[in-house]
């Protein structure tokens, strides 16, 4: 098998365009248990760890931030985790410290699973993920727009995640995770909320659940027509809530979970996260480890 090793971010595009069959690999969480596993062998390997801009983040002009592929969960929590409380909890959850400490948000995007853990954070915070080609340039693709199906994503041959851009929260935001146990496991099924009190909205979306991550837009709708941001949070809101987010979900039984019970804990996630990021609200809080 080839191994490519580009040393900038032109060199990798160039690769890329030249050879679209090579895989790219950054942690490798991801490609090596493929590789290991025999699930995949691609003609060539391109491996972007020399591109030390995709282990950059920075805050732009415009407010927003803008995060390498390559930036480590670890790294995303210890230097973002008060500006994107919710990403790092979803962050917090994945895997072990040592694929915490290899394993990226552009990988997960590239993997595209549903069940990944980034993906519901990134949705509920609106993420616009950033891809190029040499051949076309860049691209600005909304998160809601890049799963396309179970591990497909809308990136062409010979494109390339180069970052992922997300504005600093405006309000609570929280993840919450079912798994089969605490730590260390792939969700059963997954929840992601994002307030947005100046603007009166509510971010939400599913993990897990469906064929891709997706986003619980009745359930945002509904908040936004029937919340009052200004009284405490309405037991008929909040309950509706939790079955719109729950209609939002398509899941299926496998060996992590059954359908029917993907949905009920999806309902239950919903309620959950709504309460914790209102009560902090209220409280004036903006960003809260969950527990
Ligand atoms: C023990 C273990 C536990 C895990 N636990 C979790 C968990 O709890 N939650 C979870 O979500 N995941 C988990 N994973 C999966 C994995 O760690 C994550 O998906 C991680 O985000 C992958 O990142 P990476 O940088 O290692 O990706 P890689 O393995 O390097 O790549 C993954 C995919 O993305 C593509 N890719 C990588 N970078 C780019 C780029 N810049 N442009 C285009 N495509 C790219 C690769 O070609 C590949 O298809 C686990 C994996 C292991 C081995």
């Amino acid at each position: 098998m080839e191994f490519l090793r580009p040393a900038t971010w032109a060199e990798a595009l160039a690769a890329k365009a030249d050879l679209p069959e090579a895989a790219p690999i950054q942690g490798g969480t991801d490609m090596m248990v493929e590789l290991n596993f025999d699930v995949h062998r691609p003609a060539a390997l391109l491996d972007l760890n020399r591109v030390a801009e995709l282990t950059r983040w920075t805050a732009e002009a415009d407010g927003r931030l803008r995060i390498g592929a390559g930036v480590p969960y670890a790294r995303l929590i210890a230097e973002l985790g008060d500006r994107l409380p919710g990403l790092a909890q979803a962050a917090r959850t994945v895997g072990s410290p040592q694929i915490r400490n290899r394993g990226t948000v552009g990988g997960n995007l590239g993997a595209a699973s549903p069940a990944g853990d980034s993906h519901p954070a990134l949705l509920a915070g609106d993420a616009v993920i950033e891809v190029e080609s040499a051949a076309r340039g860049v691209r600005m693709i909304p998160a809601d727009e890049f799963y396309l199906g179970v591990k497909r994503n809308t990136l062409l041959p010979d494109e390339l995640i180069r970052a992922f851009w997300m504005s600093p929260a405006s309000g609570p935001q929280y993840f919450s995770k079912v798994g089969t146990r605490n730590a260390m496991v792939i969700a059963v099924c997954s929840f992601a909320i994002a307030l947005h009190p100046g603007e009166r909205r509510v971010g939400a979306a599913i993990g897990s659940a469906a064929p891709t991550p997706r986003r619980a837009r009745a359930a945002e709708e509904f908040l936004a027509a029937e919340l009052d941001w200004d009284a405490p949070l309405e037991p008929a809101v909040l309950r509706r809530f939790g079955e719109l987010a729950t209609e939002a979900a398509s899941p299926i039984d496998d060996v992590r979970g059954t359908a029917g019970y993907r949905r009920h804990a999806i309902g239950v996630m919903a309620r959950r996260t709504l309460t914790w990021a209102w009560n902090d609200l209220r409280a004036g809080r903006t960003e809260r480890r969950a527990g």
